[in-house]
């Protein structure tokens, strides 16, 4: 994923240098217990006063993120897993952060492919569309899950953002 990613990235000459409409405050769920297993992980790795500031972000991003604002739409909070603008346990963030931000298609068995514009920091609309497939990444990621789940017997639904996923076990 990260390989394809770069691949991409260097072809459309884009780097990620950080900006105001930063993906790490979108509010992104996330819908695999693999995926939580990995974060959480890497983040049991951490020493335990780091762990600690970490959960006490984690607690305030939940208290403050799901209540709409007077427009309606959902705060722009920072994850709790990103520090000085970069993220502490990057090389265990979920999916959507590794694919985030390139123009994209999802395809799906007899419908044409959905197309994601890329983020507004590649300026992609001025670029020719690379072909970028996340399709193999999202079967992947569901063979992953099916076979964790297995092992695991974690079967029920999950839909969690970074922080409830640090918060609940
Ligand atoms: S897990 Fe890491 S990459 Fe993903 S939103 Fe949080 S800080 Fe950003």
């Amino acid at each position: 994923m990260d390989v394809a990613w770069n691949r991409i990235a260097a072809l459309y000459q884009f780097q990620c240098t950080g900006c105001e409409d930063n993906c790490c405050k979108s509010l992104f769920f996330h819908h695999t217990h693999v995926e939580k297993a990995y974060l959480r992980h890497g983040f049991d790795q951490l020493e335990p006063g780091r762990k600690n500031d970490i959960l006490s972000r984690a607690e305030d991003y939940c208290q403050k993120a799901f209540i709409e604002n007077e427009t309606g739409k959902s705060r722009k909070l920072i994850c709790p897993l990103n520090e000085k603008g970069r993220c502490i346990l990057y090389p265990y963030r979920p999916m959507i952060c590794r694919l985030h931000g390139l123009p994209h298609e999802i395809r799906k068995p007899g419908l044409p492919p959905l197309m994601g514009k890329g983020c507004s920091a590649g300026q992609f609309h001025d670029k020719g569309y690379i072909p970028f497939d996340r399709t193999p990444f999202y079967q992947n990621m569901a063979r992953l899950e099916a076979d964790y789940r297995q092992k695991s017997q974690k079967n029920g639904k999950i839909r969690e953002t970074v922080a409830q996923m640090l918060l609940s076990s």
